[in-house]
């Protein structure tokens, strides 16, 4: 299977630009997990081209704690060289390395045009539609106390529509191929009563958008405890014929191609027989 959603940096400070020995080492493992290609696509957040260029078109909101909380979250990742980060992995695929030249894409809220404007100069393979940000809320970072707090301050519903409106928001643009983690919005555990209609929205979103849907392992470890897409919007996504990825969003070497085995059995038990892969963000098809 493929392993399409993959970083090289932890959620910490430190942004050094890849090496051929850790790209080759990182393919190793993924190798020996069974996966036949893998995609590097560390968040566009952690370039600073990204921060000069992109992030002044942020539109923030909420109180001043919440904003401050995501100006720190953003510097401490911050600092990667997004020239280097491309040509490591061009010069790795060069090498005969079976890994595609990827790039997390979050969705910041106002800044979707300026970031595919810089995106469009580099040759990625594949770019993964995020949606992380609702404003200055990154409501995945449960972690962070100012961030878990402001679960308490919104009705869950309410969450769940705004998260809905991004992705669609994002998905409709056109400047990413896969959706990833299409319904992160459960990681915290925090879901509505009845997410049916979330959940048709979401296909709908997806089948008119015409991208592809990453299959991850991640939400396993979370403490929402279930892969993604759930199984009841899998089932949507299989019927509608949606092209699919799969993913562990691994951030370390342990994590690369991580639970294949009962993602496998997901992808049996809707007959999904083939993924997609991507060279220079044109889709292949490619057995399981
Ligand atoms: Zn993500
Ligand atoms: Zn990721």
């Amino acid at each position: 299977m493929l392993d399409m959603h993959t970083h090289v940096w932890p959620h910490e400070p430190g942004t050094p630009t890849p090496t051929y020995d850790q790209l080759a080492q990182i393919c190793e493992t993924a190798t020996a997990a069974g996966v036949t290609e893998v995609a590097i696509t560390e968040h566009c957040h952690r370039f600073e081209r990204i921060i000069d260029e992109v992030l002044p078109y942020w539109e923030h909101d909420g109180d001043a704690t919440l904003r401050a909380a995501a100006a720190n979250s953003i510097v401490t990742e911050s600092g990667g060289d997004l020239d280097a980060y491309v040509s490591a992995l061009v010069d790795a695929q060069d090498r005969g390395l079976p890994l595609l030249i990827g790039i997390e894409v979050d969705r910041i809220p106002g800044a979707i045009e300026p970031m595919a404007a810089v995106l469009d100069e580099y040759p990625f393979d594949v770019r993964l539609g995020s949606v992380h940000w609702l404003g200055s809320w990154l409501f995945d970072d449960y972690g962070n106390l100012t961030f878990a707090r402001e679960w308490e301050n919104r009705p869950v519903d309410e969450v769940w529509a705004a998260y809905v409106a991004a992705i669609e928001e994002l998905a409709m643009s056109g400047t990413t191929d896969v959706l990833a983690h299409i319904d992160v919005v459960k990681v915290a555990g925090r879901r509505p009563v009845d997410p049916s209609p979330y959940e048709d929205r979401l296909a709908e979103i997806v089948v008119a958008s015409g991208m592809a849907v990453e299959v991850s392992s991640a939400g396993w470890r979370k403490p929402c405890d279930e892969f993604y897409p759930s199984p009841t919007l899998f089932d949507r996504l299989a019927a509608a014929g949606v092209p699919f990825t799969t993913a562990s969003d691994a951030h370390v070497l342990e994590h690369f191609g991580w639970e294949y085995e009962r993602l496998g059995a997901e992808l049996d038990a809707r007959g999904v027989t083939e993924l997609t892969s991507f060279d220079r963000r044109v889709p292949r098809k490619v057995p399981r």
